[in-house]
């Protein structure tokens, strides 16, 4: 029951009196009654159709029309339940995964022309009212196997093989070279999109089970990927894939032109709170900017989003295809035009002005030509079209490679494919050194975090059963 909406009782002044605290939580709880009301219509939506393409093209396979059934009766706690046996997260996916292409996009209400179910919305809904109720329960070790596990990288793929790991009874470390724990959930993906807190409740949860975080630990500067060897009975390498794509342009290396990854890391600490010189000398601060942001992808999205937040004169996003051939989700594009940003779409940068400071950006139109390799269209130069734009800011984000593992690592040995990512043996999720398993970006190169979480549950599976074969043959020796 509302607080607000009570009756008064006889000689009680009208409407009472609420102290800020009562009026916020007044807020929150109709919010949260608005938010229940919106999900049971939404999952009353679904048709059942019995051809549940929507679950075949969420990488989880959640059992999405079952949970939508249960939320419509109003069983959240079972509808939570069944959502949270396939996800170790669902409700940073519901926030972030690209639905448009995933599920959303494979509803068949979605087909017959009258807009998809939002999934998304109603798995965060659940999940969100579970931790609030108390359903989320702690992390409880399983009987203990005397096996330790070491995990590079704290991100969605690592997180998830700490989790299912110790939920096996191994022990497990996990490694970063960051100062908190998440990955690009923390450093990457900005507050607007995922809330700080919901992904380091999820890291209180796993430390509180045991599990050992070692932050401030890069492997290759503060050990060897043989040291982790010599320590834990297997490794799993996480890392993501962290270098920057190179922008080849005369002036690129003025000051203002920066990282992608750097202002988003640098907007992110500023959240937390700590101390960010480069944010408050305004080197990665939009703040009264002129700002340009090279790329069409996720990364650039969050860039230009975040560059309105913290108020630019304006945001300009460069990308030399058009809208309809851009890497990023749609979604995000209409978020961000709604919000004020502007798309220069078949546009390039082909030089930055200033001497020492970046004040602008050569711009030529680009056109798309024949097909490449990939089978997509290649942009080229449309000869004499160029003009000058106005910038005191311009951001990087054309994407991310891996960084180069076997000689970070002091490990010439792991074999990497021709772009740089850890190979596996897809059957058993293994490089090419015994007892290193590898998943998520490392892997796929950049995607996704619903990619990223499965790869974490596929290879629990696989490195348990290598290691349980490890410890029988251990025995069988010991005999
Ligand atoms: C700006 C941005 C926005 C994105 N937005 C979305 C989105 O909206 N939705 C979505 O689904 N996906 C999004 N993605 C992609 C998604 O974040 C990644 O696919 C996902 O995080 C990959 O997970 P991961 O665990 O493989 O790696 P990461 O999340 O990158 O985590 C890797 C971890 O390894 C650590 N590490 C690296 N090297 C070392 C080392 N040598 N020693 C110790 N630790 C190390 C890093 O510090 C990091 O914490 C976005 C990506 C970016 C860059
Ligand atoms: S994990 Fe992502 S794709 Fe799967 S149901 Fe949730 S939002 Fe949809």
């Amino acid at each position: 029951m509302v607080g607000m909406l009570k009756f008064p009782k006889v000689g009680q002044e009208y409407p009472p009196k609420r102290s800020a605290e009562e009026r916020v939580a007044d807020f929150q709880e109709i919010s949260r009654a608005f938010e229940e009301a919106e999900a049971k219509e939404q999952s009353s939506r679904c048709s059942q159709c019995g051809v549940p393409y929507c679950s075949t093209h969420c990488p989880l396979h959640n059992h999405i029309p079952d949970w939508l059934k249960l939320t419509a009766e109003g069983r959240l706690q079972e509808a939570y339940e069944l959502s949270n046996a396939t996800s170790t997260m669902p409700e940073i996916c519901g926030r972030i995964c690209p639905q448009d292409r995933l599920c959303e996009g494979n509803c068949v209400i979605e087909f017959s022309g009258h807009g998809a179910v939002t999934i998304g919305a109603v798995e965060k809904f659940i999940t969100d009212t579970a931790w609030d109720e108390g359903w989320v329960e702690p992390l409880a070790p399983g009987r203990d196997r005397g096996q330790s596990i070491g995990i590079i990288g704290a991100g969605p793929a690592g997180l998830t093989v700490a989790d299912l790991m110790r939920g096996l009874g191994y022990e497990v470390h996990v490694y970063d070279r960051y100062d908190r724990m998440g990955g690009l959930l923390t450093y990457g993906i900005p507050s607007f999109k995922l809330e700080k807190f919901v992904t380091q409740r999820r890291v209180d949860r796993l430390r509180a089970g045991g599990i050992v975080f070692h932050e401030n630990f890069e492997v290759g500067r503060d050990a060897t990927l043989d040291d982790l060897r010599a320590r834990h009975d297997a490794v799993v390498i996480a890392t993501g894939v962290y270098k920057p794509r190179a922008l080849k342009a005369p002036g690129v290396g003025a000051a203002g032109v920066v990282e992608a990854i750097d202002y988003l890391k640098a907007s992110s600490h500023k959240g937390f709170g700590d101390a960010v010189p480069a944010f408050d000398d305004g080197t990665l601060n939009a703040e009264g900017k002129n700002v340009v942001v090279v790329g069409g992808g996720d990364t650039a999205m969050d860039c230009v989003r975040t560059a309105i937040r913290q108020g630019a004169k304006s945001v300009r996003c460069l990308y030399r295809r058009d809208r309809a051939n851009m890497p990023g989700s749609q979604r995000e594009v209409k978020n961000a035009e709604d919000e004020g940003v502007e798309f220069v779409w078949l546009s390039a940068p082909q030089a930055f002005h200033g001497d020492d400071r970046v004040t602008g950006a050569q711009v030529t139109k680009m056109r798309l030509g024949e097909p490449d390799a990939s089978g997509r269209r290649a942009p080229e130069v449309d000869a004499g079209t160029d003009y000058r734009l106005d910038a005191d800011l311009v951001i990087k984000a054309l994407g991310f490679d891996p960084e180069d593992l076997p000689n970070l690592f002091g490990a010439p040995e792991l074999t990497v494919t021709r772009w740089g990512t850890v190979r596996v043996d897809h059957k058993t999720m293994m490089t090419s050194l015994d007892g290193v398993f590898a998943a998520g970006d490392i892997v796929r190169g950049a995607s996704l975090v619903v990619w990223a979480i499965r790869d974490g549950r596929d290879l629990t599976e696989r490195m348990h059963a290598w290691l349980k074969m490890k410890a029988a043959s251990r025995e069988k020796e010991a005999a």
